[in-house]
């Protein structure tokens, strides 16, 4: 018996979760918030309880050994020797990381390269693996990329069509994200419906307060709907998704915005759901909305799944055909309309869905019988994912 941890760095925040391996379960989970900002919060949830700790934690190295001490103090751990292993999600892997991989110096120096493709995040697991590096120099520490599943995409798909010397030069191609969850959900589906991943052709549709899509053939990422940076695709929470690149030159004139970070910044926190509705980035406040008559949540919520059928669409003309849809992540695993108003507009296509299926804590099949492409709801587990890689390298 060993322990591993699996580690979620955002810019301002680390999620863990620490799992008994190698019988996967979970011991204890937490989150660290307002990294960096005054008056952060750390969360351990054990044993059903919650214990919460507000206090200034200055970076990512202090949050780590908070969280150390904190395993330690609530006995959750004796040691720190006992965690044998420490996963790592970074968000950026480029073309250079198809998979997993075993960190060492030199791996933490490329993914520190690699921070122009993820500037708010990379840096931030850099940190994560070097402090848990300095804490625990016995242990199997490893890189999980959000992007290696997405490494198949053949060219005509992660091209954009700009001039060459921008891919060549300076790395400009879509890379997609949230690839450990694609990939766990696919391989899923294949064993819900009892089949080879290599026989089946799959739409996976993360559907959280980031969004992306992706058409999977024969267990292979071919296309997704993310882009360069997380902000392409379909609309999300807070992300505008794809829209003409025109319009940022012209917000800038009429706004008098001078700086162009601050429209991306404005298209990344402050659009989507949020941006159309005026009232929030989160679905259960929309559909409330909606229910209440309110044109803006209203039009939000169409615009939503508008979208996210239209990159159905792309994806079963991609895949020419489809054997599943799997709807997965916060809004896909848990709303029971947004999934209903998706699927009702993909008739045509041989998608239906079974009312009495579709319902709160859905796992599996939703579709009827007859349904030409099956719609599932498979509930994601990146972290399992990231701790079962770090156990193959232990
Ligand atoms: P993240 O991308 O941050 O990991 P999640 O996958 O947790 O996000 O998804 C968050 C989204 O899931 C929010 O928009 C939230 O409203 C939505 N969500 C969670 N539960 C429900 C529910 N019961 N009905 C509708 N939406 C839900």
């Amino acid at each position: 018996m060993s322990k591993t941890i699996a580690i979620n760095a955002g810019s301002s925040s680390l999620k863990w979760q620490l799992y008994e391996m190698p019988e996967e379960v979970v011991i204890a989970k937490g989150l660290i918030e307002r990294i960096g900002l005054s008056d952060s919060v750390s969360t351990v949830s054990f044993e059903g309880d919650k214990h919460v700790v507000v206090k200034d934690i200055h970076n990512h190295t202090e949050a780590v050994s908070i969280l150390m001490n904190d395993l330690k103090s609530l006995k959750i751990i004796e040691h720190f020797s006992e965690i044998s292993g420490t996963g790592h999600r970074v968000v950026a892997g480029g073309e250079l990381f198809k998979s997993s991989v075993l960190i060492t110096d030199e791996i933490a120096k490329q993914v520190e390269e690699l921070s122009d493709l993820a500037p708010l995040h990379n840096p931030a697991n850099v940190a994560g693996i070097h402090a848990f590096r300095a804490l625990l120099p016995n242990a199997t520490h490893v890189a999980v990329f959000d992007t290696a599943f997405h490494t198949t995409m053949p060219p005509v798909a992660f091209r954009y069509p700009v001039p060459n010397d921008y891919y060549e030069k300076y790395a400009v191609r879509k890379y997609g994200a949230h690839g450990t969850s694609h990939m766990y959900v696919a391989q899923k589906a294949a064993e819900y419906l009892g089949q080879a991943p290599e026989s089946l052709k799959l739409i996976t549709a993360h559907i959280g307060n980031g969004v992306s899509l992706t058409a999977v053939d024969g267990g292979k990422s071919v296309d997704t709907s993310m882009g360069f940076t997380p902000l392409a695709g379909v609309m999300m929470g807070t992300r505008t998704g794809e829209l003409d690149a025109s319009v940022i030159p012209h917000i800038m004139a009429k706004t008098g915005i001078s700086d162009v970070a601050e429209v991306i910044d404005i298209f990344n926190k402050k659009s989507g759901l949020a941006g159309i509705s005026e009232i929030s980035s989160d679905m259960r406040d929309i559909i409330k909305g909606r229910a209440a008559g309110d044109a803006k949540a209203t039009l939000a919520f169409d615009m939503f799944v508008n979208r996210i059928q239209k990159y159905i669409g792309q994806y079963l003309a991609v895949l020419n055909g489809a054997d599943a849809l799997i709807f997965t992540a916060g809004i896909g695993e848990n709303s029971v309309e947004v999934r209903d108003a998706i699927v009702s507009g993909l008739s045509w296509f041989g998608l239906d869905i079974d009312e009495s299926k579709n319902v709160v804590g859905a796992d599996g099949v939703i579709s009827t019988p007859n349904a030409k492409v099956k719609v599932l709801v498979i509930p994601t587990d990146e972290e399992l994912v990231i701790v079962r890689d770090v156990d193959k390298f232990k």
